[in-house]
């Protein structure tokens, strides 16, 4: 965040800090106090699990604030629809959000944490003390090639939309697409590869080749056997190209060389998906790569009983929302149980998506995490959950659901 924009946050510190008591908006300060303080720094897909999960166990027994610079939820797995023109990314503003269940919402950014001293302390300079700390503030996507587009979900359309064109114009015959070594999320690769070679086919060309190249040594491999059979069958029927096993090099625009073997091709576009990286805060604890170590009940390691992290903040290697929204429910047992009389809970994940195969198809999977292995990998004909759920999330499914796109 920006020198101007701090300030911005300080001056205006009561105008877009929202504080909310369930049962309608209260003045600052003026809300009854529990007396124990929840802080979750972050506003994504698992501070706002937590949130709802938090208020079905412990109901207004706790006061959450609730910190992050951005102003809306952000559902980012939509956003491989928005260049072919679906519906996009979906927001919903943290205030809404803080509102309806009785959290105040601080539109600010940690800096760093005080473990011993049970404070966070912002970008704006404030501090905030807590009984129970949840660290939810994600990661951060890298371009990994200096000479390839990365897609950016943020902005799906200035990234891929002009691509989608020049495909339908006839202009692009042969479009790369990465899948970057180091930490990512896969799936979309391929709802970008086959929603293309969908588009190019209905747009009357057949002579349009997309080439997937990815470390993975089968596609969507985190899911396990059945899952990436299912994945590379919708590939091949749909003519797009798969190397796996592979890291890619883009040494110059519309060179890419595909490693091991130096092949090397020249599609006239390349499009990369970000590499996710740790966002490393002081006082917080990290491995080498930034992100925060935690025990199997979602305790950050080192750091105490009382501070939790979830989600793609966290060194669990799978970075997907369904599972940030799962370690998000036990951070909030274990948050209930410091805060009351009950259970803690552990994370045992299961992986449950749903991968775009084009305009009308749609695949549903999901598979046990043992040991950071897939076993009982499953195609499902009709998922278990409500089937537009793209993040599948015991708590936020259902209070989107009935948020629809107002949000
Ligand atoms: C294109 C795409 C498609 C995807 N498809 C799927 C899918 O189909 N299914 C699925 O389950 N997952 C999918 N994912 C992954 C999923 O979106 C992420 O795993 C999920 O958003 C992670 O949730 P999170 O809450 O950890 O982080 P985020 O959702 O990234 O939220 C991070 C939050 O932290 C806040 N923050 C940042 N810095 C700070 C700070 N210093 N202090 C406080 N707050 C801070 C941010 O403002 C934001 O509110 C997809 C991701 C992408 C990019």
């Amino acid at each position: 965040m920006d020198r101007a924009r701090r300030r911005g946050i300080r001056e205006n510190g009561a105008a877009i800090s929202v504080f909310i008591r369930r049962g309608g908006p209260v003045a600052l300060g003026s809300a009854r106090m529990t007396g124990f303080r929840v802080v979750i720094g972050g506003g994504g897909i698992a501070a706002v699990e937590a949130l709802l999960r938090l208020r079905r166990l412990v109901g207004d027994a706790v006061d959450v604030t609730m910190i992050a610079p951005d102003a809306e939820l952000r559902y980012r797995p939509l956003a491989v629809q928005e260049p072919f023109a679906g519906p996009g990314a979906r927001r919903y503003a943290l205030a809404r959000i803080a509102g309806d269940t009785g959290a105040a919402f601080v539109h600010d950014a940690l800096e760093w944490v005080d473990p011993d001293g049970q404070a966070v302390h912002t970008l704006a300079g404030e501090q905030y003390p807590f009984d129970a700390l949840l660290l939810a503030y994600g990661a951060r996507s890298a371009p990994p090639h200096e000479h390839a587009v990365t897609f950016d979900d943020a902005n799906a359309d200035e990234t891929y939309l002009g691509i989608v064109r020049s495909i339908e114009g006839g202009y692009t015959k042969h479009l790369g697409l990465i899948v970057p070594t180091g930490h990512a999320w896969p799936l979309p690769v391929y709802e970008l590869a086959l929603q293309t070679a969908d588009r190019a086919y209905d747009s009357g060309f057949d002579d349009v080749t997309v080439t997937v190249v990815t470390p993975e040594a089968a596609p969507l491999e985190v899911f396990g056997t059945a899952v990436s059979e299912a994945a590379r069958e919708a590939l091949v029927d749909a003519g797009v190209r798969l190397l796996t096993g592979a890291r890619a090099e883009v040494p110059a625009h519309r060179t890419l060389v595909v490693d091991p073997g130096g092949h090397e091709l020249e599609p006239e576009t390349i499009v990369a998906l970000p590499r996710i990286e740790g966002r490393a805060l002081r006082g917080v604890a990290a491995d080498a790569d930034g992100f925060i170590p935690i025990d199997d009940r979602c305790r950050v390691q080192g750091m105490g009983e009382h501070v939790f992290a979830a989600g793609d903040a966290t060194s669990f290697p799978v970075k997907q929302g369904g599972i940030g929204a799962q370690q998000a429910d036990v951070a909030a047992a274990g948050i209930a149980a410091l805060a009351g009389d009950h259970e803690p809970a552990r994370f045992e994940p299961v992986l449950r998506g749903s991968l775009i195969a084009g305009e009308r198809r749609r695949l549903y999977f999901q598979a046990r995490l043992e040991d950071g292995r897939a076993v009982e990998s499953e195609v499902l004909d009709e998922p278990p959950w409500e089937a537009g759920e793209k993040v599948v999330a015991e708590e936020l499914g259902p209070y989107l659901a009935k948020l629809g796109s107002r949000g």
